[in-house]
């Protein structure tokens, strides 16, 4: 039998469905907090959605199956934690790209679950994620990911994009986008082929995706979810993951989340901070959102947290600019504006001692900001999501500066323990004679120490 037609490590056909077994009952959800931000009929398909399928997470089965995880010929048995590659391309000579992917198969039941991350090679905030998710304070017995102690599979690839990272590009080398080319076809071009390859040996045989992403060039995100909230498993992971804010669309066209939920896969985006950048906040969110997700799936023990409030957004406002220029930003993203508040203001090089203030058009949440000061009349400098209620509830939740304090962001970095921190000396001397006398090919030896 090929790998993509095995049975999903015995999870019932009911499971697959995505309906509960017969003897749970079904649960609602807890009433939310801002839902007013997506429109009636909006909230009736969703309402609708969430109706066809209890609230409750389906209890698994392995009575139909193999009890080890299959993936490539490989078996994977219960209470074990494999560390394979898989290979983006199906060739016998020349590049095959394997990308590192591990598997925790647990002793217990339950579904499969795949996390992604740099399906865009420059996006480095989900392979940092997944890398510390996949490290010893994370992995192993009595960690987080306790093969032992979880109920079904976890699927990590921190780097889908293995050729366009090394490369610190968004794309594959022909120049297309991964996230545009789902399902994929075997027969078609090299990102088209990496595309079905994945849909076939990993999309396909998942019961739930989380897809790690950041902003694309010259713009950063506050911590986000996007998901189509008109699907109902897509919704419940979309919640679980425990952060406020939610975008509900159902992706552009061959997004690996909109080709998974035609395919009745639940899949969510995340996005956090910006390309080529190592956002600490959201890498910490990440994994917070990913371990959330897992415990209310019910794979691994403990509860998880919630956020005091949820946006859920079906809609939003573009701040563009007016005037060409050199940007100052005065609201980031995460800042909540009023209506006609100086977000921004615009500089001339060429015209010093002028310059132009961009005000917010209506009161919101900036989700999104430019991370690049060069602007053009209409370069896009901040992304908006109006809030017309819950607006003290909000509030509530701002820290001095006016910026959402996000859910998970609080604390310590998990992955950091302070007393492993340890003062190293190195000794030596300069290369060339100071810090960056050999960055660039116009540094002399009198550059300053610190630039
Ligand atoms: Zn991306």
């Amino acid at each position: 039998m090929p790998e993509d037609e095995e049975p999903r490590n015995g999870v019932s056909e009911n499971a697959r469905k995505n309906k509960p077994a017969p003897r749970l009952k079904r649960r609602r959800y807890a009433p939310i907090k801002i839902a007013n931000q997506i429109p009636m009929r909006r909230r009736k398909e969703i309402e609708k959605a969430l109706g066809e399928v209890g609230g409750s997470p389906t209890k698994w089965s392995r009575n139909s199956g193999t009890k080890n995880h299959s993936f490539m010929r490989k078996r994977i048995k219960p209470g074990t934690i494999r560390h394979l590659e898989y290979d983006l391309l199906d060739v016998e000579i020349g590049e095959s790209w394997p990308v590192p992917i591990s598997i925790i198969h647990g002793s217990r039941p339950g579904p499969v679950v795949t996390l992604l991350g740099a399906i865009h090679g420059d996006e480095l905030v989900g392979p940092l994620a997944l890398t510390y998710l996949c490290g010893p304070n994370f992995m192993g017995p009595d960690r987080v990911f306790d093969a032992n102690s979880l109920a079904g599979t976890i699927r990590i690839v921190p780097i889908v994009n293995l050729p366009g990272y090394r490369r610190m590009i968004r794309d594959f080398p022909d120049n297309r986008d991964l996230n545009r080319a789902f399902p994929g076809n075997p027969d078609s071009n090299t990102t088209s082929r990496v595309a079905n390859r994945l849909w076939k040996n990993i999309i396909s045989t998942s019961d739930y995706i989380v897809d790690l992403h950041t902003a694309g060039k010259g713009r950063t995100n506050i911590p986000q979810i996007r998901a189509n909230l008109a699907h109902a498993s897509t919704n419940r992971i979309a919640r679980s993951f425990g952060i406020e804010t939610i975008l509900d669309s159902e992706g552009p066209k061959g997004s690996l989340r909109r080709v998974a939920n035609e395919h009745d896969i639940a899949c969510i985006t995340y996005e956090g901070g910006g390309p080529d950048e190592a956002d600490p906040e959201s890498v910490q969110i990440a994994m917070y959102g990913t371990i959330n997700l897992l415990r209310s799936l019910r794979m691994l023990p403990g509860y998880p947290s919630k956020p005091r409030f949820r946006i859920l957004a079906s809609g939003s406002v573009w701040i563009r600019s007016d005037q060409g220029g050199l940007l100052d930003v005065l609201a980031p993203a995460g800042s909540f504006v009023e209506e006609g508040e100086i977000v921004a203001t615009i500089t001339d090089p060429e015209i010093p001692g002028v310059h132009h203030d961009v005000v917010s058009p209506i009161r919101g949440l900036l989700i999104s900001s430019a991370t690049h000061p060069f602007v053009n009349s209409g370069s896009p400098i901040g992304h908006l999501l109006p809030v017309k209620r819950g607006v003290s509830t909000l509030k509530r939740r701002l820290d001095e500066e006016g910026c959402l304090i996000i859910s998970g962001s609080d604390g310590e970095p998990p992955w950091r323990d302070d007393e492993e921190i340890e003062d190293i000396a190195v000794f030596g001397e300069w290369s060339g004679g100071s810090p960056d006398a050999e960055w660039g090919p116009n540094h002399s030896n009198e550059e300053e120490d610190d630039s």
